[in-house]
């Protein structure tokens, strides 16, 4: 196996796992109906279910917590966070919001109208839905590289430039309050977008008139890929990358529960003065003062140096090795998984893994299952559980085009023998991964079934 840059931390505090046994992991799944979001969290030995909000925080976190100014206006602590965003991201105006998805709410709910539509890469479920409850459309032109799980790209992450033209002419561009790219790509398997795409995206948005949003969750693991892939770009730091980025954009929504290395928080930027009174205004009904917007002061100083650590390129460099590792480690015991290993994840093609298993029996709920019940660790099934639909003039079922299962890896949480624990029950997998055996719905509601549906065996 590869070998992988030993951990940049040393432990000093632990939390302790619960090994459980195969006869246990049984009723506990099937007391969850066997659906994992079901399953308590401490009957779990590895939970690769999330790296959202999911990170350990280090020592200087800990210790910023101490020195939150929980004052209801105008803190310390929001100016600590503020200089860090006006070094890192350089927006003219930013408010903190509980959650990257109270960012969109904020945004679709001012800019888009009914029948509106906003091209992405690929939106996230949140994004999407924020789109859609306002009215309008949310439009995916990542390029069609991203669609073959084998293909090796080094920016699976890109949006179709051309895609992205045609589909602005053939719209109105009155219809599209503002434009995106997420990066990373995490529909897409958690792919990076290069500088170059990101440029000529920005481009295209300048020439139509179009604001600009990044979508910037994992900016900083983009920022390394384009730093260790990109021509021009192996001499930058992560932070004068991120700086590129976000310069060529007019604002951004973000998850600090992923790149900013904390437990809850999110949020909202943008160079548009008249905009950001509309913001300030709808975070006020919905989310807080905009000096804490919806946290803690003490989330705002934990925060404020999170974000500084995670563009750290020895954090960075060990992040991004580790799902590597995770990745070739899979691959080198005969599991296909989506090549090449993204950022956060890596992720399984349990529809080529489980041939016998047809669709419409759920072979990425079986082997989420299936990894569950060998080894206590928890994976998210991404494939018809999650995405399938009945097509409503045909009343044909649609499945999406890859049937998925991620392993999510929480940032600085598991160690390298965690890893090769979970490799090693993949391997148990695949000896007998022929005997395997689909699933049935028993019970589902009506939307985002994947977190509440009861299954029963095949
Ligand atoms: C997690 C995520 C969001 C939503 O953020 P929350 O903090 O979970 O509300 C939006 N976009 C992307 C790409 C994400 O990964």
């Amino acid at each position: 196996m590869p070998s992988m840059p030993p951990e940049p931390f040393r432990i000093k505090m632990v939390e302790p796992l619960k090994k459980t046994m195969r006869a246990e992991r049984e009723k506990f799944l099937s007391q969850a109906g066997y659906n994992l979001f079901q399953v308590r969290a401490e009957d779990v030995y590895i939970d690769l279910l999330t790296d959202s909000g999911t990170s350990a925080m280090s020592n200087h976190q800990w210790a910023a917590l101490m020195h939150g100014d929980e004052s209801y206006a105008g803190a310390r602590s929001f100016y600590h966070l503020k200089n860090v965003i006006d070094d890192i991201f350089g927006f003219r105006h930013f408010v903190p919001t509980h959650q990257g998805r109270a960012a969109e709410n904020i945004l679709a709910g001012l800019l888009v109208k009914p029948g509106d539509s906003i091209p992405n890469n690929s939106h996230f479920d949140t994004t999407g839905a924020n789109i859609r409850a306002a009215g309008g459309n949310p439009v995916d032109l990542v390029i069609s590289e991203a669609h073959d799980p084998e293909l090796r790209h080094p920016f699976k992450g890109n949006m179709d430039v051309q895609k992205l033209e045609q589909f602005i002419q053939e719209t109105d561009v009155d219809h599209i309050p503002f434009g995106m790219i997420t990066v990373t790509n995490n529909a897409g398997g958690g792919q990076p977008v290069s500088m170059e795409n990101i440029k000529a995206v920005a481009e295209v948005y300048r020439r139509h008139s179009i604001p600009f949003f990044i979508d910037a969750c994992r900016y900083a693991e983009n920022a390394y890929f384009i730093q260790q892939r990109e021509d021009g770009y192996s001499d930058r730091s992560i932070k004068s990358i991120a700086q590129e980025m976000f310069s060529l954009a007019d604002g951004c929504t973000m998850s600090a529960k992923k790149d900013g290395l904390v437990n809850i928080g999110g949020l909202l930027c943008t160079n548009d003065a008249v905009l950001f009174e509309r913001i300030k205004q709808a975070l006020i009904l919905r989310e807080g003062f905009p000096t804490y917007g919806g946290l803690a002061g003490r989330d705002l100083e934990a925060l404020a140096v999170g974000l500084g650590e995670a563009i750290d390129a020895e954090y960075l460099a060990y992040r991004i090795a580790q799902t590597a590792y995770l990745g070739d480690g899979l691959r080198s015991v005969g599991v296909p998984i989506v090549e090449p290993p993204g950022g956060h994840a890596v992720y399984i093609d349990a529809g080529a893994f489980l041939p016998q298993i047809p669709l419409d029996e759920f072979p990425g709920q079986a082997l989420a299952i299936e990894i569950y019940l060998q080894g206590g660790i928890r994976a998210v099934e991404l494939g018809s559980v999650a995405f399938a639909y009945v097509d409503a003039h045909t009343g044909v079922t649609i499945h999406p085009p890859l049937e998925l299962v991620r392993l999510a890896i929480p940032r600085r949480v598991y160690t390298q023998s965690h890893l090769d624990f979970v490799i090693e029950t993949l391997k148990e997998i695949v000896a007998r991964k022929d005997l395997l055996r689909g699933v049935r719905i028993v019970e589902q509601p009506e939307l985002l079934r994947h977190f509440t549906a009861e299954f029963a065996l095949i």
